[in-house]
């Protein structure tokens, strides 16, 4: 198989549709698929470079979401999730028999409390908001990537409308930091 960014993503980004109000997540099996009903858009849609986010066979990145942990609902056979790592701050539930990483809730006390990590290209339906940015970029290397190639692939991303970062956007790191302020109680200057 070629080696992609990202197979839902080659060909130009997703388009996003107003009338989009939710949909079903589906594992990869054949019998039995896992399902999960989301309500809602995505948000904060991105491509992702870290070694454990799910990727579709031959993607370089994943594509990942989050949405409100309350909209999220297991709607059949949720006897094949099983926790990836349970020490992890994501607590992705895959299925056993796929892999397909299904949701992946923030319970502890962190910025992203209540909310779910989720693999939008594994809707039924259309219309999920496109992603708007790369993370964890440079950890691509980690995974195998010859470090020579990066800015060949940084080049790709950003033809591709996903500007490349090596954390995640501006707007959530700057988001995160706040949170991390207050909760120390430092006074706003
Ligand atoms: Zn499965
Ligand atoms: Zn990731």
């Amino acid at each position: 198989m070629a080696e992609t960014l990202h197979p839902n993503i080659d060909k130009g980004l997703p388009r996003k549709s107003a009338k989009f109000a939710g949909g079903t997540l589906v594992c990869e099996c054949v019998n039995n698929p896992v399902t999960v009903e989301i309500t809602g858009q995505v948000l904060h849609n991105h491509v992702c470079g870290c070694t454990k986010c799910w990727k579709p066979a031959g993607a370089l990145f994943s594509l990942v979401a989050v949405v409100p942990t309350e909209n999220v609902k297991v709607t059949a056979n949720k006897s094949k999730l099983k926790v990836v790592d349970k020490k992890a701050l994501i607590q992705r539930h895959a299925c056993r028999a796929c892999g397909v990483h299904m949701y992946g809730p923030i319970e502890r006390d962190h910025p992203f409390k209540g909310l779910s990590f989720v693999h939008p290209e594994r809707f039924r339906e259309s219309g999920w908001a496109p992603p708007g940015f790369a993370a964890f970029v440079s950890s691509i290397i980690e995974a195998g990537v010859q470090p020579s190639r990066m800015k060949g692939i940084r080049n790709k991303l950003r033809k591709a409308g996903l500007e490349p970062y090596d954390c995640l956007s501006p707007g959530l790191m700057d988001y995160i930091a706040e949170w991390t302020a207050k909760k120390a109680g430092v006074p706003a200057a």
